[in-house]
């Protein structure tokens, strides 16, 4: 019996069924990945960039291998070196006037605050989430759970301030977080010696001011009035000192405010005086980078190469406060993943055995680093990613085009319609949609017609191939005729 039936209805249940099949092929692919991953010796580097107190830039190498975990580092000559304490740098960023897909997308407009007293205050600046945005904080006693009221512009007031008295502070400055403290990340044993930054100061950039907001005191003040302002961070400098009775010198760590704007770095000590300032070489003012301060006057800056996630090495310049480039070197970094896009684009064939899936990754991958900042447009990462996204593409294609060939022939065996339209399904949808396309219905037995002798199938009173009618069943003399 062949009726005429819709299309859409058995597409529709072929894709289901398609997802399901590429779930189950993935979750199996899974377990094979993690079984095959177990029974491998284990054995992983990470290297990374640190700068010694006095200022030598090293490489540690930390080596995990079966559970064990090795520290070992070396100058940039290669030369083994003893391990000892670091100065820690400020990441000063260059905010990607990036256009935000959606308003606030994947931000909190809260950012959490801690004045590390008992009972601790917890302090929230909430973000209006406008463009051209503002915010204020509002602070909590974690013991007692009421408000201690709201700190704004102009200092502490006990209600919520109004428009007017907030702080200044658009939308893409806030999601790429220039307040130079967050909770979490302070150190709460850090007193008000006037060597570090205590972590119930939070220090941001407002408009055109640096402000220091005290959390404890609940004032604000501004630190530096400029232009240009676009990033700040805590950085640590180390002077050796000899303790009488000591037989080696340790050195002494003291925090500082760096505050980038578009042509320098100013340096400021904990009461907020400047301390230095560096002029930025030409070469760096439209990069990210790590600043360390070396010495009096002299300043080592790191720029991260590779993808935010895979530093694969780092460049180093060595500047001095006119803004001149004493030195500079490139350091290796072996992170244990060799990564690269043409491996990710394989994994992700091998992934998602589809065309569509494949074609529609190569497309979004380069909308998603124009986002973020890595590309500079649509058309040039559109290009990189065709570059690399092709090979895999091709055989993934060529593949799906087999199956659906082999789709197209059978679908004819068995005399159904719309031929066209599955080749197609298979074509996009890969070896899921080959799956999905087999089991999205129930086939006809096939059997050989007594007239042509092909195999054709026996749902229908005619034969597919050679038109002529198949003959009936010899009666049994037991049949009812109604
Ligand atoms: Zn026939």
């Amino acid at each position: 019996m062949s009726k005429p039936q819709g299309i859409i209805r058995p597409l529709g249940l072929a894709l289901v069924l398609a997802a399901g099949a590429w779930a189950v092929y993935a979750l199996v692919g899974c377990w094979g990945l993690v079984i095959w991953e177990s029974l491998q010796r284990y054995a992983r580097t990470f290297e990374s960039l640190k700068v010694a107190a006095d200022g030598r830039p090293l490489i540690q190498r930390i080596v995990y291998d079966s559970g064990q975990q090795s520290v070992t580092f070396r100058a940039l000559d290669g030369s083994d070196v003893p391990g000892e304490d670091w100065l820690s740098s400020a990441s000063l960023p260059v905010p990607v006037p990036k256009r935000l897909a959606f308003p606030m997308m994947g931000y909190s407009r809260v950012r959490v605050f801690a004045d590390p007293q008992t009972p601790a205050i917890m302090w929230y600046f909430l973000h209006n989430g406008a463009r051209d945005g503002r915010g204020y904080f509002v602070g909590y006693d974690s013991y007692s759970k009421l408000s201690v009221g709201f700190i704004g512009r102009g200092g502490w007031r006990p209600d919520e301030p109004p428009a007017g008295d907030w702080f200044p502070m658009d939308e893409v400055s806030f999601a790429s977080g220039r307040h130079g403290y967050y909770y979490g990340q302070n150190d709460a044993d850090r007193g008000e010696d006037g060597d570090s930054f205590p972590g119930w100061k939070d220090y941001m950039i407002s408009g055109t001011d640096v402000l220091e907001v005290d959390l404890r005191r609940r004032s604000v003040t501004t630190v530096m009035e400029s232009d240009g302002l676009i990033s700040i961070g805590i950085l640590e400098t180390a002077t050796k000192s000899k303790a009488a009775g000591e037989g080696s010198p340790h050195s002494k760590h003291r925090q500082r405010l760096a505050v980038r704007t578009t042509d320098r770095v100013v340096v400021f000590d904990a009461p907020g005086k400047q301390y230095a300032a560096y002029r930025l070489p030409d070469e760096l003012r439209d990069k990210g980078f790590e600043f360390y301060e070396i010495g009096a006057g002299s300043a080592l800056v790191a720029v991260g190469q590779g993808l935010p996630a895979y530093c694969l090495g780092e460049s180093l310049f060595w500047i001095d406060s006119a803004g001149n480039i004493l030195r500079r070197a490139e350091v290796a970094l072996d992170q244990g993943v060799h990564y690269s896009k043409e491996t990710e684009a394989w994994q992700a064939a091998l992934g998602f055995p589809c065309p569509c899936v494949i074609a529609a990754v190569a497309l979004v991958t380069p909308f998603m680093e124009v986002l973020n900042g890595a590309a500079p447009n649509y058309p040039t990462a559109l290009l990189h990613s065709l570059a690399v996204f092709w090979p895999p593409l091709l055989v993934v294609t060529l593949l799906s085009a087999a199956m659906a060939w082999y789709c197209f022939r059978r679908h004819a065996r068995y005399g159904q319609p719309h031929g066209a339209v599955w080749f197609m399904f298979v074509l996009l949808t890969g070896l899921p949609g080959l799956v999905g396309y087999l089991f999205h219905r129930r086939w006809p037995v096939l059997e050989n017609c007594p007239h042509c002798g092909q195999s054709v199938p026996r749902d229908r009173e005619i034969c597919a191939h050679c038109r002529e009618a198949f003959p009936l069943p010899a009666l049994k003399g037991s049949e009812v005729f109604a």
